[in-house]
């Protein structure tokens, strides 16, 4: 027998600590690539990386003698998940505004420290964060980077720039004409964000803001991307209605927000031209179905949310994301977790499960929130695939969700670049720092 069985949990614990290679093998493994399932499967991992995925007898023929093996019966391999929008910071509770109103720079830090958490619990070995008071987000991504906190790997947005009064403005990133926009992205880019965002039109949880209206002109838009880019950060933008959405499409922007295609308060009228103008241009976009899905749901049983009144309701934006897909715009994964009454334990699932049912087969979907949304992040060639040469960001689920995509919620093991960080319910104590391939300089 060339390989050692391992029992779970202490013997798999004591993987983290080595980095020579072990193998993982399942029922099957999803890649996360080009509708790949191998059946009856393993993954070797070492180093930190995926060094070989295939069928069990051609893994077995590839590893050395007494080469570490774990053995999961009735458990599915698939990538880590990437949430390409989330609000760590945010308290998912039914007022969100009233919260982040309320809560400190240290309160909004530890809703963080929890809501990362809980993340990688439910699977999550990537999230990005598009939106935050000051520099908390950041902190964070720092301080779950140097292991003083476990949590997914963070990209972050900081402060999203808005016009005043605008969507979200209480965060802080208030900008008024050119000159304080390219002021604040300066500002920002400085700061050491991943990824600026832009609040394109108005939003759910700023009254004083209107979902329908551009909030920055073309010019403004097209400033904020070229810095941007300059710095080579992507750039997303927030955007409901159909007129902030054209004016998107033709600033060189990468990837929109909800992209809900809305033209009247509560009215929804899907504009294919605009859709092929997006896939042309090659900007993705994040549906964020699992927003305000557990929202619309307590409104509808009499509960007070704070959703505001001509909300689209959910099979129309799940028919939006279907036309969407259709006209060439690539969906991924996002969720707004952290958002009314999104929680991050179960965000992500809800958004594979809500894909799921507008028509996305389970793979396509759970490619949706893996390469795909990797690639909306422009992490694809170290992230969202299990294939050789990747980082092993690795979530191991119990029963089949290629069947049912509902399993993504059976979490059993999830790995992030190669080491056990949460096995059989249980996160890991695991302080290391988590291994990052591309440099992180401005780490403090
Ligand atoms: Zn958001």
């Amino acid at each position: 027998m060339p390989v050692r069985t391992l029992a779970l949990s202490e013997d798999v614990a004591d993987l983290a600590r080595s980095p020579a290679p072990f193998v993982i093998a399942a029922e099957r493994v999803v890649t996360g690539a080009g509708g790949v399932v191998h059946p009856a499967a393993a993954v070797v991992i070492g180093e930190g990386r995926i060094l070989a995925v295939g069928p069990v007898s051609q893994v077995l023929a590839s590893v050395g003698e007494g080469t570490p093996w774990i053995d999961l019966p009735g458990c599915t391999i698939l990538p880590g998940l990437i949430d390409s929008h989330v609000h760590l910071t945010f308290s998912a509770g039914p007022f969100i505004a009233r919260d982040l109103l309320a809560d400190d720079q240290t309160a909004l830090l530890l809703r963080g420290v929890v809501n990362a958490r809980q993340a990688l619990m439910a699977g999550v070995t990537t999230v990005r964060d598009l939106g935050s008071s000051g520099d908390v987000a950041l902190r964070l991504r720092d301080a779950v980077a140097r292991g003083l906190v476990p949590g997914p790997r963070i990209l972050a947005s900081g402060r999203p720039i808005t016009i005043p009064d605008g969507h979200l403005h209480y965060l802080g990133g208030v900008a008024n004409g050119m000159v304080e926009i390219l002021a604040l992205t300066e500002e920002l880019i400085g700061q050491g964000v991943d990824v600026v965002k832009i609040i394109a039109t108005g939003g759910n949880s700023t009254p004083t803001s209107d979902p329908l209206e551009p909030a920055f002109t073309l010019e403004e838009v097209r400033a904020i991307v070229d810095a941007a880019h300059r710095a080579g950060l992507p750039v997303t933008a927030h955007a409901r209605g159909v007129k902030g959405i054209a004016l998107l499409a033709e600033s060189g922007i990468d990837q929109i927000e909800h992209c809900r295609m809305e033209v009247a308060p509560g009215t929804w009228r899907f504009d294919e031209a605009l859709a092929r103008r997006l896939a042309e241009s090659g900007v993705s976009a994040a549906p964020t179905l699992a927003a305000s899905f557990r929202a619309l749901q307590r409104q509808a049983a009499g509960d007070e949310v704070g959703v505001r009144a001509g909300a689209i309701p959910i099979p129309i934006r799940q028919e939006n994301a279907r036309l969407l897909r259709e006209a060439g715009v690539r969906v991924v994964v996002g969720t707004d977790a952290g958002a009314c009454l999104a929680r991050f334990d179960e965000a992500v699932h809800l958004e594979l499960e809500l894909l799921v049912e507008a028509g996305w087969s389970p793979v396509e979907a759970i490619e949706a929130g893996t390469l795909g949304a990797a690639s909306a992040i422009r992490r694809a060639d170290e992230l969202g695939s299990i294939e050789a040469g990747k980082l092993a960001d690795v979530l191991v689920v119990r029963g089949d969700p290629t069947v049912d995509i509902s399993s993504v919620r059976e979490v059993e093991q999830v790995y992030l670049g190669g080491r056990p960080v949460m096995l059989n319910g249980n996160l890991s104590c695991d302080r290391r720092p988590t291994p990052w391939p591309w440099p992180r300089s401005e780490i403090r």
